[in-house]
């Protein structure tokens, strides 16, 4: 794999700045700096994507092909082009690859998370913020579902870890100040004469006011799934989480710890496993719990031992 840098400026290409450039003929891609810093990129739909760029990770050829058929709005090439580059180890390639994944409309999340987590293990800020700004804030737009809020925090620390940053610190401890104060289930508010709340003993971050609303959340707000995920990631992420992204951005092929790590998440599972999943968010089967309505979303978090539903690949990547 030839891997050519480049320099870059700008990391974050804001969606909704340029959906008025949408309407022309064709979104090619200048190679001027200014143009390539703001990554105006445009899917098949000529809808803008947001591609944020860790200029850490070296370009390949292949995201340069990619990026080429993108802005002639050959979408469908890029796509495989971006997998052959994800296959190959280019983490720059595997970044595009989620992001089309997901779609435009941020469809298909539950297709993009396993990709958009290989990136976000190997310390890819890109591939961060997809998973901590769409596909687990998602849930917050649909009251009937309960956000990932534990799993959000966990990829807005991390990010900011691995960056030197401080940039979502207040943010975190401003919903903790929230989710303290009462309880997550019934919203009894914690008071000094009668009610104390207690809390998640793993996650530390959800808190009631009894047994029972703490069962409701861990078995029907499926509570266990995201909290089983994240007991994985702080024991086998969070400790080498600088050095995977040190590794992978060195270009290592053998990494033992980001292997077991995916192991752990299941995203090396047989595809035969999940191959009923790989459909768009609407066809996909329905996971009722109690009755409820379809909640499709669910496929974005985890499987109630903390594995994903949908796996990446057996292969080393
Ligand atoms: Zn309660
Ligand atoms: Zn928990």
């Amino acid at each position: 794999m030839t891997n050519k840098k480049r320099n870059r400026k700008n990391k974050k290409k804001d969606a909704s700045s340029s959906s008025s450039s949408s309407s022309s003929a064709t979104a090619a891609i200048s190679t001027t700096a200014t143009a390539r810093a703001n990554r105006r990129i445009m899917d098949g739909e000529r809808k803008p994507l947001k591609i944020y760029v860790d200029k850490e990770f070296p370009d390949s050829t292949y995201v340069v092909r990619g990026e080429r058929f993108l802005g002639r709005g050959q979408t469908s090439t890029a796509f495989d082009v971006f997998k052959e580059g994800t296959e190959s180890g280019c983490v720059a390639s595997l970044c595009y690859y989620a992001v089309l994944m997901a779609g435009a409309h941020t469809a298909d999340l539950h297709l993009s998370l396993p990709w958009a987590l290989e990136g976000a293990l190997r310390g890819h800020c890109g591939c961060i913020s997809l998973l901590k700004n769409d596909i687990y804030k998602i849930f917050y737009q649909v009251t009937t579902l309960d956000p990932p809020i534990a799993l959000w925090a966990y990829w807005a620390k991390t990010h900011d870890s691995l960056l030197n940053k401080r940039e979502t610190r207040k943010t975190i401890k401003e919903v903790r100040v929230l989710l303290a104060g009462r309880c997550y289930i019934c919203k009894t508010i914690d008071s000094e004469e009668d009610v104390t709340l207690r809390k998640c003993d793993d996650c530390k971050m959800y808190h009631y006011c009894s047994v029972e609303c703490q069962l409701t959340h861990w078995k029907e707000g499926e509570h266990r799934n995201e909290c089983k995920h994240l007991q994985i990631l702080n024991k086998y992420h969070k400790p080498y989480a600088k050095r995977i992204r040190e590794a992978t951005i060195h270009g290592d092929k053998q990494i033992p710890a980001l292997e077991r790590l995916r192991n752990r998440l299941g995203l090396t599972r047989k595809k035969e496993e999940y191959q009923h999943l790989l459909v768009p968010m609407k066809d996909l089967p329905r996971n009722a719990i109690n009755g409820s309505p379809n909640r499709p979303d669910d496929y974005c978090i985890a499987r109630n031992d903390g594995t994903v539903h949908i796996g990446s690949t057996p292969a080393v990547i």
